[in-house]
């Protein structure tokens, strides 16, 4: 079983690729912003609570996603190894997801960073928020933001992961395809 955490600072392409990955790899593709999202549509009280921390561009609690990810492993108990996109965000949720795993008998694998710089992010997001109507990608004080909170909340889960030699940085820069191809490379070394 591969158990991978697509890594990256907001608009760094966890999403698009995490997607590519689950396919080629046979994996499940577990996203909480995705779930999030769900839950906002769906207009449940989770979402509306959900929404306004949203679209400030800062966290939901450790609590929520924690519960959102146990779920969705308990509800996936046949998957050949699952993709975490999005999560975990801070080190209370990556301890949480180690013992999520471990009462399963299962442990993490590898986390992957796609590393892009701020610019590009910023610049991908900008984008995104056009095409997407995501308030979150709308604003440049909102992304100014969750790039801030990226930085300071969740870049340094990478040394939790690195000092069990479990980080793996590949180039988040170039073309979908390009990126993609980069990503596959990496993961194959984890198959038995
Ligand atoms: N979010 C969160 N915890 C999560 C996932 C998402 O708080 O585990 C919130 C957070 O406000 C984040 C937003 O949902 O900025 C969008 O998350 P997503 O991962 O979809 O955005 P991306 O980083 O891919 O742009
Ligand atoms: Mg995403």
């Amino acid at each position: 079983m591969v158990n991978i955490i697509l890594f990256g600072a907001p608009g760094a392409g966890k999403g698009t690729q995490a997607l590519l990955l689950a396919e080629k790899f046979e994996l499940t593709h577990l996203s909480t912003g995705e779930m999030l999202r769900n839950e906002i549509d769906s207009g449940s009280w989770l979402g509306q609570q959900a929404k306004s921390i949203i679209t400030r561009g800062e966290l939901v609690s450790d609590e929520l996603v924690i519960d959102m990810i146990g779920d969705q492993i308990t509800r996936h108990p046949h998957a050949k190894g699952f993709i975490f996109d999005g999560f975990p965000r801070t080190q209370v949720q990556a301890r949480e997801l180690d013992r999520l795993l471990q009462e399963k008998n299962m442990q993490i694998t590898a986390l992957i960073e796609l590393e892009v710089d701020t610019n590009e992010l910023t610049c991908r997001l900008l984008k995104r928020g056009e095409s997407s109507g995501r308030s979150d990608d709308s604003s440049i004080e909102v992304i100014k933001k969750r790039i801030e909170v990226y930085n300071r909340q969740t870049a340094s889960i990478i040394g939790y992961y690195q000092t069990q030699n479990k980080y793996f940085p590949v180039n988040g820069l170039g073309s979908i395809k390009d990126i993609s191809e980069r990503l596959n490379k990496q993961v194959r070394h984890f198959l038995p």
